[in-house]
């Protein structure tokens, strides 16, 4: 059983606070549900009827609960301590929520390195990964790997997040003197924005796309650079074609 030290309305203040991190859709459900106890574990699973075994799959050595996969088996604590994050005492007896409450207040933390704090998300989210593919793959990454791989991802996500930011700053400035406004795609479906770049003295060219889902947040991109054109239009359908 987790140990509950906090109530369930500080509970859902941090559950709150969830919605608003700075990480993909995906993530930030999958945080809820870690704190919501909906993860597909043995203390969740047994909480519903599910009859599988109490214990730790990995270690052996504990109870599976939501705590133990994400903090205290040996992957997990091996990851945390390599951040160099001032965490909590690795023997304590921490709730779930607290947990992510600390975490949380670690994000927001301008003394330490902004890298590392963003990425937190994706460190809890490279934790799970890892727990399912050893358990499920029998494929095992060193705590080194989950670590450089939420960094990794974490700085691609966050660098294509201010790309849509600057988009959409820029697409509100054209609103304001009278230019077409960018809108969302509706829910369930992605738009793709093309923007190509060609300069009359040298014909360089250049091209970019941005794919946006309906909340207005970037799935993926890319920009590059091409070979000379001799116009503009022969420009655009390169890039076009490059896009496709
Ligand atoms: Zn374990």
């Amino acid at each position: 059983m987790e140990v509950i030290s906090v109530d369930n309305q500080a509970t859902n203040k941090i559950k709150e606070k969830i919605w608003k991190v700075a990480t993909t859709p995906k993530i930030r459900f999958f945080m809820w549900r870690a704190l919501s106890g909906a993860l597909a574990i043995a203390d969740c699973l047994r909480r519903h009827g599910v009859n599988v075994p109490p214990i730790c799959q990995l270690c052996n050595g504990a109870s599976e609960t939501v705590s133990h996969v994400l903090f205290e088996c040996i992957i997990a604590q091996q990851v945390w301590l390599s951040t160099g994050l001032p965490l909590w005492p690795v023997y304590a007896m921490h709730s779930v929520s607290e947990r992510f409450a600390h975490l949380l207040k670690l994000m927001e933390r301008q003394d330490l390195d902004t890298s590392v704090r963003e990425a937190i998300p994706w460190l809890l989210w490279e934790i799970w990964k890892a727990r399912n593919s050893t358990l499920y793959a029998a494929k095992t990454n060193s705590p080194q790997f989950i670590v450089a791989t939420a960094l990794e991802e974490a700085r691609e996500w966050l660098q294509q997040n201010l790309v849509a930011q600057q988009d959409r700053s820029r697409s509100l400035n054209h609103f304001s003197t009278g230019e077409r406004r960018w809108s969302k795609p509706a829910p369930g479906k992605l738009k793709c924005n093309i923007h190509s770049s060609w300069i009359r003295d040298s014909f360089h060219i250049g091209g970019a796309w941005l794919l946006r889902n309906h909340l207005g947040e970037a799935v993926f991109h890319a920009r590059d650079a091409f070979l000379p054109m001799v116009n503009r239009l022969a420009a655009e359908l390169h890039i076009i074609l490059w896009c496709v």
